[in-house]
């Protein structure tokens, strides 16, 4: 199987921790030059940098709000100044803000439309433009989530986010088709990052016994589905992978 990006560039949203951080590595390892984007966590985002450059692969570190489309606009012209094209583009970057939709406030369900959905709109228009130029054909990938296929309580804003994100991902496949660009998404389930640090004992037990592995995933087991579907996996787009170890929500 090929994995092999050399001489490819490839945008990770969210790089700076969790998913995005290990998607950024595994990209890097396989060959391909690295923008990390990040939003608040400069320093980790400075390590993840200094991690890819010391194995020996070149990264760029850079500054964008997913959330707003001129952050995202300069996130991609950054790429390209730097260096020169843009192959990948993984929309990662995402929050939560749980809450049962009678208690869930209008800023709790806004930020989190326009970080993980809007956002996936953003960084992909920014970097559509550049990535027709080259006629290099090229690859998107959108981190959604399974909440964005079964629908999750306390989650309305985070799993009609995702949902969209899915529909995007699809719609997307089918205008880029003929560009040779596939669009995909993956579908994690309960994965060990900060963002599952906060759940409860009693909470993680009770997803335990729905999940057949028996286990929380790895940052590194989503990357490594991110790392195929950026490189070998050529014939294949519009499609949703889970990545959640058999859960059943
Ligand atoms: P995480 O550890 O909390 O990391 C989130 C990343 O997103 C951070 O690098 C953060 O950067 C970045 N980010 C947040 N808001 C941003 C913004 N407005 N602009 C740019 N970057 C922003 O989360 P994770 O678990 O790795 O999640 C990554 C993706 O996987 C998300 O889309 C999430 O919804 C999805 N996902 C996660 C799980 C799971 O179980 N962990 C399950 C399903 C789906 P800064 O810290 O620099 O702000």
């Amino acid at each position: 199987m090929k994995m092999d990006l050399k001489g490819k560039t490839a945008i990770v949203t969210g790089a700076s921790r969790g998913i995005g951080r290990a998607t950024a590595l595994a990209l890097a390892k396989a060959g391909a030059d690295i923008v990390i984007n990040y939003n608040r966590s400069g320093e980790a985002a400075e390590e993840v940098k200094a991690e890819i450059e010391a194995a020996g692969s070149r990264a760029l570190s850079v500054r964008a709000d997913v959330s707003s489309y001129s952050d995202c606009e300069a996130l991609a012209s950054a790429a390209i100044d730097h260096f020169k094209r843009i192959d990948i583009l993984i929309n990662n970057a995402g929050i939560t803000a749980d809450n049962l939709l009678i208690r869930m406030k209008p800023d709790e369900w806004s930020s989190v439309i326009d970080t993980n959905l809007t956002g996936v709109y953003n960084c992909t228009r920014a970097v559509m433009r550049p990535l027709l130029k080259q006629k290099s054909g090229g690859r998107i990938i959108n981190v959604a989530s399974v909440s964005g296929i079964y629908g999750n309580t306390g989650q309305a804003n985070y799993a009609a986010a995702k949902g969209g994100v899915i529909a995007f991902t699809k719609s997307l496949a089918k205008e880029l088709g003929s560009r040779s660009i596939t669009v995909n998404a993956v579908a994690p389930g309960f994965i060990e990052t900060d963002m599952t640090g906060e759940l409860t004992e009693q909470f993680r037990e009770g997803v335990l016994s729905r999940i057949a592995l028996g286990r929380l995933g790895r940052a590194e087991e989503v990357a490594e589905v991110i790392l195929f579907l950026a490189s070998s996996a050529s014939y294949v787009t519009g499609q949703v992978i889970a990545v959640d170890g058999c859960l059943a929500l």
